[in-house]
């Protein structure tokens, strides 16, 4: 059916996903554990499952939001880096980099806080960065890894950030994409409502899902960016699904 969302121009479509972040921002964390019932918890550990972590990498998560993925995958590289035989030397850690990505800059300092809020102390493998998917600030093959959670489909253009995931990553470079399928679960809205105090931006979210292609066609566009070993994975029976693809 025809909803106002339907008819937002592309051109202000950036502006409403920056006012729907910047309006939850804060209880975004919760949010998510209280609308998966903490499921997004297993979805986004599985995801930083099928990355390699290793002392040097440089890994980009766009949409990053608050960092959840990116703490897993430094928390995954550190569990790595203890179980090494032989000592990861401070020179190889140091080099490791995860980007987080984001369009907006209050999801990125509700992030910020967080490592403090851990007791970690050593968070210089974290850096944080205000950016757009679609064109992103950083090198040509400059990237060991691309992950993208529950951001895809907030993208005006979703090409343009597959393209820009290609060209940022290196040969053999890895892309990881984690999003919702197509449900309708009108209870979001309500749920939203509820605790943001915002009907209007869980509307868009549910909106957004519904207007996001189907796993073959989205994993057809990622083939189509010039990616190889396109596959993907349903969870919970295709409620979420995760890309994953090679830059050869
Ligand atoms: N990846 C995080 C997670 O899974 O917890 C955050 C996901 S949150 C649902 C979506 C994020 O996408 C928001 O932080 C929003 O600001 C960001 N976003 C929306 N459009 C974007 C764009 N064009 N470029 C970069 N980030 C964008």
């Amino acid at each position: 059916h025809a909803t106002r969302f339907q008819q937002i121009k592309e051109e202000e479509k950036s502006k409403l996903v920056g006012n729907v972040f910047t309006n939850v921002a804060s209880s975004y964390d919760i949010m998510n554990d209280v609308m998966s019932a903490g499921l997004h918890r297993l979805w986004k550990e599985r995801l930083v499952g099928k990355l390699s972590p290793f002392a040097g990498m440089k890994h980009l998560d766009v949409a990053g939001g608050t960092g959840d993925v990116a703490f897993r995958i430094f928390d995954a590289f550190n569990s790595v880096k203890r179980r090494a035989l032989r000592k990861v030397d401070e020179a190889s850690h140091e080099e490791t980099q995860i980007y987080v990505c984001d369009i907006n800059p209050n999801m990125l300092n509700v992030g910020k806080q967080r490592p403090a809020e851990r007791g970690l102390s050593d968070n210089r493998s974290l850096v944080w960065v205000e950016g757009d998917a679609e064109a992103l600030s950083f090198d040509d093959n400059s990237m060991d890894g691309y992950t993208i959670a529950f951001g895809i489909r907030n993208v005006t253009h979703i090409e343009k950030a597959i393209a820009e995931a290609y060209r940022v990553l290196k040969r053999g470079g890895r892309f990881l994409c984690l999003e919702l399928s197509h449900v309708d679960i009108p209870v979001i809205p309500n749920l939203g409502e509820l605790i943001a105090g915002d009907r209007d931006s869980y509307q868009y979210l549910v909106e957004s899902v519904r207007r996001f292609p189907p796993q073959e066609r989205f994993a057809k566009m990622i083939g189509d960016a010039g990616f190889e070993k396109v596959e993907y994975e349903n969870l919970v029976g295709g409620v979420v699904a995760i890309h994953s693809a090679i830059k050869l």
